[in-house]
């Protein structure tokens, strides 16, 4: 095709993605310093102003972006309901040509310039770290507006989420026990974690502390060795950790790690990890349930980052409340797996169904 004609059909294919979407708005700008598209998706401000991470990427097309900044912001919407916070969903990308170099001139212009954006939207949208962004770039976004959670402790915010994260896997993963095997307790299991990075490397010290058997993988070796040397866990291969025999697989390194493809391959009872977007389509949901395996839908259990977030740096939470917030991820999960047992749908939907219950309960009481 020649370059013209697929413009054109980029171009058709973006405002038709624009116009069945949902959401609110979505806000687009282009930084010619440094080449990027910036999107930002506000999906709904039903509970409270939209609250997502800055995904910094290189994407294969300005669609790809735009379509992962939307897909993005509406679980974010899922999530903030299921977490009981006062805030909606958004999502905001940097469609970058390449990732700059952390700390350079180019690298702060773009989240200089990114933050005066997020400020232009007055509240409407705040924002937080997401791949390929974390205190570093809050902190500079902080310089231009009030409306970034997850900054270091030195400029006022409450740092790295990933401990509240898996604190909030942790709980999610003793509801999944408690239904797969009558009992939360996890002295006598064996949890498969892949990725050993901020959350997962945290979710191995709470399952070490719990008297859990631990397995990691981590595409970086040298990660993997140091955490097994820190929390006791047995190191398996990258390639090894979907099919290891287990308890419960906790996916904590990249979405998508639920397909037709690896599924087959699960040697555990559980699933429940802090990955986003873990089922690569909409029907492996399906596929897990036909395999006996169950599923803690990851925007539940995963909850933990803006609790931690919402709940130290806007809402005032000491850290016993913050604590008994992300306990309360168990029983949350409790009454999803209580209503895809009663309406005989899989998990996956049930969370959506409690989701969207209290986002169209929120709307209606406006
Ligand atoms: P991270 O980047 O700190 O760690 C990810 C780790 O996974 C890295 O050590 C990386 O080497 C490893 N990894 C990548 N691909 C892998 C693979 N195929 N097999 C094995 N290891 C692999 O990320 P994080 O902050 O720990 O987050 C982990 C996941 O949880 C991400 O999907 C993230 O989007 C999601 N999440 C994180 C938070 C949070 O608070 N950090 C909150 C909600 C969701």
């Amino acid at each position: 095709m020649a370059p013209l004609d697929s413009a054109v059909v980029s171009t058709l294919d973006v405002a038709s993605e624009l116009r069945a979407w949902p959401g609110e708005s979505v806000h687009v700008s282009y930084d010619r310093a440094a080449d990027a598209f910036v999107i930002v998706a506000i999906a709904s401000t039903v509970l409270g102003p939209a609250m997502g991470g800055t995904r910094m990427k290189v994407y294969a097309s300005f669609a790809d972006a735009l379509a992962d900044a939307m897909r993005l912001a509406a679980a974010m919407t899922r999530k903030q309901a299921m977490a009981n916070l006062p805030y909606g969903g958004g999502k905001a990308v940097l469609a970058v040509p390449a990732i700059p170099e952390r700390g350079g001139d180019e690298w702060r212009g773009l989240f200089e310039r990114y933050g005066d954006m997020v400020a232009a939207l007055g509240g409407t949208y705040v924002t937080a770290a997401d791949i390929y962004t974390s205190i570093a770039e809050m902190d500079v976004i902080a310089e231009r507006t009030p409306h970034v959670l997850g900054r270091s402790a030195a400029k006022g915010g409450s740092g790295d989420p990933g401990r509240g994260t898996a604190r909030g896997v942790f709980h999610g993963i003793r509801a999944a026990c408690a239904r797969a095997f009558g009992d939360p307790d996890l002295a006598e299991r064996t949890v498969a974690v892949q990725g050993a990075g901020s959350v997962g490397w945290h979710l191995l010290e709470l399952l070490r502390d719990a008297g859990a058997a631990t397995v990691v993988a981590d595409i970086d070796p040298d990660r993997a060795r140091s955490a097994c040397e820190a929390t006791g866990a047995r190191v398996v291969g990258a390639d090894e950790i979907v099919s290891t025999p287990c308890d419960v697989f906790a996916p904590c390194a990249t979405g998508g790690v639920l397909s037709a493809e690896t599924i087959p391959h699960l040697r555990c009872r559980v699933v429940a990890g802090a990955a986003n977007n873990q089922l690569a389509t909409d029907d492996d949901d399906e596929r897990l349930a036909d395999r006996g395996i169950l599923y803690a839908p990851d925007y539940v259990v995963n909850a933990g980052g803006v609790i931690h977030l919402a709940g130290h740096e806007t809402l005032g939470w000491d850290d016993a409340t913050v604590t008994a917030r992300l306990a309360a991820i168990e029983h949350t999960l409790a009454e999803v797996f209580d209503l895809a047992e009663h309406e005989g749908i899989t998990t996956a939907e049930a969370a959506d169904h409690v989701a969207d219950a209290r986002i169209e309960a929120a709307a209606a009481a406006r």
